[in-house]
């Protein structure tokens, strides 16, 4: 059985109309647009017809919501195509499913219904030029006044900060308080005078996307801007959100490396050397076999950290071990399959050298894998082992 048969009817559909999406529409213009470096806006548009962007909202706000294994899937189908384009999608999911657990009435119908059409996005803005990985020691202050909040500080590495119409700021409404977290609080904040998107960063992959700094220089939020309206609780929303964040970016890192698997497998099937083709040399065929196992090593870990999300419970140290192991799989299988490719795997005129120079994201991005190690292993002694 194919991993999409764990899916009700229903569900493999939006898995398959997104695979084909990516077929026939992605897959035609991708090296285009990285190379350009070009933001993908007709197929940020599909994705909005395909409802996309509403997967992770409720019905009762305009959305088609999907099971978490089914969101996992779709989404390795997009960064199959292009990392970029699921990359685009990830914090808007991340800032859906704040919203529906921690937002108050008002902010759910204010900013779901638009959020489940793409008529706004939304991104989150927890990293700061000091520091990503130790999140209570952040420095970007909003103060309470008469008039609502004033924020200042900034925010670097926002992914799709200008196109973002909501963005779920980490900041400090109390940043004297001990312990720190009791201090931080997820401010919904939308563009306005005092925020400026101070600058563009360059870098290795994740082309097309936009990844910024932002500058809040008296930044003025409303007093109803505090997630679910009760300061001090942002930290643990966040941790809550990143449990969806992190099982976004180990489904990406399956993408990836499906992508190049599918490249190298193809690839050494046709390319010959000593009268055979490569993969029946042992040292082509070894990668190969080892590429795949890990890879479905790394889909079901991430299925089973998803079935476990689907059913309420706080999965923290399995989306942890997801996005790990599935990142570290999608750099091994990008290496060997640049390998594979010999020469022509540091072509810009094949996909592989885009697919080594996306997998390390998933590496770094949404708390790096030394910062899963830590959440895996403090999870690990407080349950006292694996439940098996
Ligand atoms: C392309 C891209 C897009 C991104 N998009 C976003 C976004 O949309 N929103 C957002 O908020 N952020 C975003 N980020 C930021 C990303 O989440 C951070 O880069 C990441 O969390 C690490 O933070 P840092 O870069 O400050 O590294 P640091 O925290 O400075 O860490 C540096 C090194 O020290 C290690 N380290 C630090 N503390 C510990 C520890 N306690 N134990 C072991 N090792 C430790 C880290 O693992 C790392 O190897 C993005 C980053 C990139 C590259």
């Amino acid at each position: 059985m194919s991993t999409l048969g764990i899916l009700p009817p229903d569900e493999r559909l939006v898995v398959a109309t997104v695979r084909d999406f990516v077929d026939k529409e992605v897959k035609p213009v991708v090296r285009e647009l990285e190379h350009a470096d070009t933001y993908p806006e007709a197929l940020i548009e599909r994705m909005k017809e395909l409802g996309v962007f509403g997967l992770a909202v409720p019905e009762a706000y305009g959305g088609t919501p999907v099971s978490t294994s089914c969101y996992v899937l779709l989404t390795e189908e997009l960064a199959r195509g292009w990392m970029s384009l699921a990359g685009a999608m990830g914090g808007h999911t991340v800032v859906a499913k704040l919203l529906q657990h921690f937002g108050t009435e008002e902010q759910r119908s204010r900013h779901l219904p638009r959020m489940a059409t793409g008529g706004i996005r939304a991104t989150m803005a927890l990293t700061e030029p000091g520091g990503g990985s130790d999140l209570q020691a952040l420095r970007t202050v909003a103060r309470k006044d008469a008039d609502g909040y004033l924020v200042n500080g900034s925010k670097t590495w926002i992914t799709n900060s200008r196109r973002s119409g909501l963005i779920a700021l980490l900041c400090k409404t109390d940043p004297g308080a001990t312990p720190a977290h009791r201090g931080i609080s997820l401010l919904l904040v939308e563009h306005g005078p005092g925020l400026t998107v101070s600058r563009d960063l360059p870098k290795l992959g994740y082309k097309g996307v936009e990844s910024c700094e932002l500058t809040f220089s008296d930044h003025r939020a409303p007093a109803d801007a505090v997630l679910g309206g009760v300061e001090g609780r942002g930290f643990a929303q966040i941790m809550k959100g990143l449990e969806t964040g992190r099982l976004q970016v180990a489904a990406r890192a399956l993408g990836v490396g499906r992508a190049a698997l599918e490249d190298a497998l193809a690839y050494a099937r046709t390319r010959e050397s000593f009268g055979r083709p490569i993969w029946q040399h042992q040292a082509i065929g070894t990668y190969l076999a080892d590429m795949a196992t890990s890879l479905t090593a790394a889909r079901q870990l991430t299925l089973h950290a998803a079935r476990e999300a689907d059913q309420g419970h706080r999965v923290d140290m399995e989306a942890g071990m997801a996005k790990l192991f599935a990142s570290e799989t999608a750099m091994q299988i990008a290496l060997n399959a640049l390998r594979i490719h010999g020469g022509h795997g540091y072509s810009t005129e094949f996909d592989v050298e885009r697919y080594f120079r996306d997998a390390p994201l998933m590496i770094v991005g949404e708390g790096t894998n030394e910062i899963q190690r830590n959440v895996i292993v403090s999870r690990l002694v407080e349950r006292g082992g694996l439940d098996v």
